[in-house]
């Protein structure tokens, strides 16, 4: 069985049908990067999965049952957790705030306070800093750190690396193997193809709100993908299947 199964999916922000009949299943231990052209939809389909924006119609299986209409701190409870793009932080809170927060409504598992400041030793230093007077790269990992707290299953993390240093972005793709300690599942956002490929073990491209790239990573060329990226069918046609 599928630990999440996405079923004719369309999202809507009023007229505009940012997803467009999405269907596909992510399978426990997977690690998809989820890539595409501004406004293809990847943010949208991560808060409909996560809760944070309720689609127009379709289905979200996660582990069997039903979510879709299931409010999002009860999908956080089953174990879906979003770390969404531009950090939503309580910058009014304390970095130990913000991790304990998440605690109160997750699972208990491998992810406590302890094992968070070890992932991320920066953050230790900084427990009891405002949130709102990090730099970003601190913010990055206290908004990782929030969604691991809640011990997830699946991890959806929607471009983290965005407007950071890359020695930051570097450190937080060598933290990304931990992360997924106990065998979860994570669905990445990510502009960097390169980088997006360096730990994903299959790919997705969106165009206009329909998946039209799904493979597995070790057989994706990056042609097929900068095709799908803008929407050009030049392997396709190549093959006759255009
Ligand atoms: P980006 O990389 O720019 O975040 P994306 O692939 O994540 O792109 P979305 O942010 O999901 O794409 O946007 C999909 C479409 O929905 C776009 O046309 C965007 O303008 C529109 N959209 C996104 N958020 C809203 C919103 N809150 N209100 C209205 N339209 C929105």
């Amino acid at each position: 069985m599928s630990l999440l199964s996405i079923e004719r999916l369309d999202v809507r922000h009023g007229l505009l049908q940012a997803v467009r009949e999405v269907s596909f299943a992510i399978d426990q231990g997977e690690t998809v990067a989820l890539v595409g052209a501004n406004g293809a939809g990847k943010s949208t389909l991560l808060r409909a999965i996560a809760g944070a924006h309720a689609p127009a119609s379709g289905r979200i299986v996660f582990d069997g049952a039903d979510v879709t209409s299931l409010r999002a701190y009860k999908r956080v409870a089953r174990g879906i957790a979003l770390v969404p793009e531009g950090r939503r932080l309580f910058g009014e809170m304390t970095v130990e705030e913000n991790l304990q927060v998440a605690e109160r409504v997750g699972r208990r598992g491998y992810w406590t306070m302890q094992t968070v400041m070890q992932l991320f030793p920066m953050l230790q230093a900084r427990r009891d800093a405002l949130t709102g007077n990090l730099s970003g790269g601190e913010r990055q990992a206290v908004a990782i750190g929030r969604a691991l707290m809640t011990n997830p299953r699946l991890i959806l993390l929607d471009e983290v690396s965005l407007g950071l240093a890359p020695v930051v972005i570097e450190g937080l793709y060598r933290s990304l193997p931990q992360l997924l300690q106990g065998g979860a599942t994570l669905v990445l956002v990510e502009q960097e193809l390169s980088r997006a490929l360096s730990v994903a073990t299959r790919v997705m491209c969106m165009l206009e709100g329909r998946i039209v790239l799904d493979t597995p990573a070790a057989s994706a060329t990056r042609e097929a993908i900068v095709d799908a990226y803008f929407g050009l069918h030049r392997g396709a046609e190549a093959k006759g299947a255009a």
